[in-house]
């Protein structure tokens, strides 16, 4: 029996596999493409680093609270196939012990449907001009941002009372050509219709010479999640500047390419766009 013992021992030594496994939860248990996984770990000493691969990339967990957890918030890309996916859980504590976890995610099927938009010519070409790539491009680089503070407390709340004229994750066909998947919500309001800033968060970018997405915000809330906000007729805020959940960053417009006065309202968890109504009724234990 002593023999055996000490060959397990061994075994785990070999493998670097570590007893004291942190506890690691994830919420939801089933969520539907477009939502957020929230992953939480709960180390019992002291960690080296971790992280979670997940479709496909591995996002580590960078971030620890006071309480000695570490949050991770995932996106479940709009094109995430119904059925199971795996979330698997790296660590390594500073001692050297190691080891991982899977958690199995049931994603639920969900159907986004579809939009036909007729544009004319010259608005359609502006989706490809190369003239837009500069806007682009500094949309993306703020959308990349990951900054440690989580600056959102709680649910987020409409930045604009008004008609949803298109949802999130829609399919787009403009004249007839499949030509993107809508990545938020257009919420048709009165030009000049104040619009809020959804939670708290820092304006990570504030620009009013955008020829396809019009004047533009983006908010950074922290920990990779950002909202942005479209075809502005005025921004009211400036770059660096905090911002309170409810506070007025600006008023609804059409500049850019846009068929009326409507603001598009985004979310980006790691660069990828999720529903924000999923952010406006955030899971038990999440609206903190
Ligand atoms: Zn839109």
């Amino acid at each position: 029996m002593r023999i055996c013992i000490g060959v397990f021992a061994l075994l785990l030594v070999v493998q670097g596999v570590c007893l004291a496994a942190p506890r690691v939860t994830v919420t939801p248990e089933s969520p539907r493409p477009g939502e957020v996984l929230f992953v939480t770990l709960e180390p019992e000493q002291e960690l080296l680093r971790a992280a979670c691969s997940w479709n496909g990339r591995s996002y580590p967990f960078r971030f620890r609270e006071k309480s000695g957890r570490y949050p991770l918030a995932l996106p479940i890309s709009a094109d995430t196939r119904p059925g199971k996916h795996r979330a698997t859980v790296y660590w390594k504590y500073a001692d050297g012990a190691m080891g991982r976890e899977s958690i199995t995610i049931q994603v639920r099927p969900r159907d986004f449907g579809v939009q036909r938009l007729r544009l004319s010519s010259s608005q359609a070409k502006k989706y490809s001009s190369p003239d837009t790539k500069r806007e682009k491009r500094l949309i993306a680089a703020a959308l990349d941002r990951v900054t440690p503070d989580r600056l959102w407390r709680g649910s987020f709340v409409m930045p604009v009372e008004g008609r949803i004229s298109t949802p999130f994750g829609i399919k787009r066909y403009v004249n007839g050509k499949f030509s993107y998947r809508h990545r938020g919500v257009d919420i048709a309001a009165p030009e000049g219709t104040p619009v809020r800033a959804a939670a708290d968060g820092v304006v990570a970018l504030a620009d009013d010479s955008f020829l396809l997405h019009g004047k533009t915000i983006v908010l950074d809330h922290g920990q990779g999640v950002l909202s942005l906000y479209l075809h502005l007729s005025r921004i009211e805020v400036s770059v660096g500047e905090r911002v309170s959940r409810g506070e007025i960053i600006g008023r609804v417009g059409q500049t850019g390419v846009a068929t009326g006065p409507h603001l598009h309202f985004g979310v980006y968890v790691y660069h990828e766009a999720v529903d924000p109504f999923f952010w406006m009724k955030l899971p038990t234990g999440r609206g903190r």
